[in-house]
């Protein structure tokens, strides 16, 4: 519709973007980095710090994968975007007022509900989610740390369930030697409780055979650079039916090759043994008042790669087991969610509601697709779904609409507390502070009133 039908744009198109991870740092990227459409863009977040899993889920030995914060920083320092986090959208603000204040709404929200097993035992003490080991190493504020901690005190002989990156990720940093982590950015009271853990034996198991298994063959590698740990794979693990040798991509044999020469290692002259076990099932967690073993029945996989049961079973004795069988999402009241996927139901990044787009909402990262692919995935990811808004406000299916509130003010009025800028920025400079005390680049804010403490001195300073 041309412009004289829908009289002068008075003010740009006022976007929120819900949840500052990296699919809605990429979302307001690509809305502030374009000229089509005059746009504003509020980036929230629930909690008063920036860059989702890079901040809270990529492990904390990897500092390169980490330092991707430096870049998405660039984002939050830009004009058209502002950045308004510790404000959950659901609770401290409904969906409904959300969209009074804004012209369209981009759920960016993420996936971050575990998925679970489904087998006897799993709720026992010393039974955890790798979503709850991970937000404690990695000083999420809602962390259980009580819950973690006590199991990590106890963990001689540790499972970890899953054969997936994260997987690795949990396994890696449980068998890292004390000195291998004090140069990253985690929480002190997370370091000294990984070097007082009695770690001696760590199994990664996997239900089905390594060409099945989804981590990278980056993420397995990296096993090699620990320094008190031996890596042992069982090479009977490792053999193929012919039918997996055939339909063997890249990335299978990279991963067997890596995995083939660890077959060689044995015992272990290091701190821990850490065994990578595939064709091995999971059937029930033992213990009365907690965890003490996992069963484990041997499996064989059929072409299609379905994994069954040959009824020859083992024990393997463990005082801590992590599930790592993947992540998902939930809805946000007033939001539909797939309830098998864990997804946002859409269209090119168009938010369905009974089947159809629903004007003015869109979805990208991990609530649109799942939780699968790597940070830069969500880049494309994004692209689409601001592609798909632009699209809307180019036909007049989007424009701005009458004189809304400032979001932020209406906060303010109703007592909340939102971290701007310029109050990330004195939580950013309080950590490297702490850092600089202890000798590291940065230390990892833990609680979300010492989060908030930091963010108020900004407001101090004026
Ligand atoms: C343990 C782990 C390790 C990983 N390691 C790597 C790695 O090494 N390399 C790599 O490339 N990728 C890695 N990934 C994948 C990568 O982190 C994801 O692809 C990416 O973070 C997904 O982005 P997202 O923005 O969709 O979700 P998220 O990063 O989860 O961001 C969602 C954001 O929404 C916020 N939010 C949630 N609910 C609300 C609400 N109601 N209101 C307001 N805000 C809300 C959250 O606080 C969060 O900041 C890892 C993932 C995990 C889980």
């Amino acid at each position: 519709m041309p412009d004289s039908e829908l009289g002068p744009i008075a003010r740009p198109l006022r976007v929120a973007v819900v949840g500052a991870g990296p699919a809605g740092i990429y979302a307001a990227d690509a809305l502030a980095g374009q000229d089509d459409v005059a746009v504003a863009v509020d980036l929230i977040d629930r909690l008063p710090t920036p860059f989702g899993l890079v901040r809270h889920g990529i492990a904390p030995d990897h500092a390169k994968m980490r330092a991707l914060r430096e870049t998405l920083h660039h984002t939050l320092d830009h004009e058209r975007v502002r950045f308004v986090g510790n404000v959950e959208i659901g609770t401290d603000l409904s969906l409904a007022e959300l969209r009074r204040h804004v012209d369209a709404v981009v759920y960016t929200y993420g996936a971050s509900g575990d998925r679970r097993l489904g087998i006897e035992g799993e709720e026992l003490p010393g039974s955890l989610a790798a979503t709850d080991v991970v937000a404690w190493y990695c000083g999420h504020p809602d962390a259980d740390r009580a819950l973690v901690e006590q199991a990590v005190a106890r963990a001689r002989d540790v499972v970890v369930i899953g054969v997936g990156n994260v997987a690795l990720d949990v396994a890696r940093v449980l068998s890292r030697a004390p000195g291998e982590l004090v140069s990253t950015d985690m929480p002190q009271h997370v370091l000294d409780a990984l070097a007082a853990a009695p770690v001696e034996r760590v199994t990664v198991l996997g239900r089905r055979g390594p060409a099945q298994a989804t981590f990278t063959t980056h993420e397995l590698r990296e096993l090699d650079t620990l320094t008190d740990a031996t890596v042992l794979v069982d090479p009977a693990d490792l053999e193929l039916d012919p039918a997996a040798e055939e339909a063997m991509d890249r990335l299978v044999a990279r991963n067997l090759a890596v995995l083939r020469g660890w077959t060689e290692h044995a015992g272990s002259p290091g701190r821990v043994s850490l065994r990578l076990r595939f064709h091995a099932r999971p059937v029930r967690l033992l213990g009365t008042d907690r965890v003490t073993g996992v069963q484990v029945e041997r499996t064989t996989v059929d072409a299609a790669g379905r994994a069954t049961g040959t009824g020859e079973f083992d024990v393997l004795p463990a005082d801590l087991v992590v599930r790592s069988v993947g992540y998902r999402g939930h809805p946000l009241p007033g939001l539909p969610v797939d309830e098998r996927s864990g997804t946002v139901p859409h269209e090119a990044g168009r938010v369905l509601r009974e089947g159809r787009p629903s004007p003015g909402e869109y979805a990208a990262g991990w609530i649109k697709r799942g939780p699968t692919g790597v940070v830069g995935t969500n880049k494309h990811d994004a692209r689409e779904t601001v592609k798909a808004l632009l699209a809307d406000a180019a036909s007049g299916q989007l424009r701005p609409g009458g004189d809304a509130d400032d979001l932020v003010e209406t906060l303010l009025a109703r007592g909340a507390e939102p971290v701007l800028l310029a109050n990330w920025r004195a939580i950013d400079a309080a950590e490297a502070a702490l850092g600089a005390t202890q000798g590291r680049a940065r230390t990892t804010l833990h609680e979300r009133a010492a989060l908030l403490a930091a963010a108020r001195a900004a407001a101090a300073a004026g």
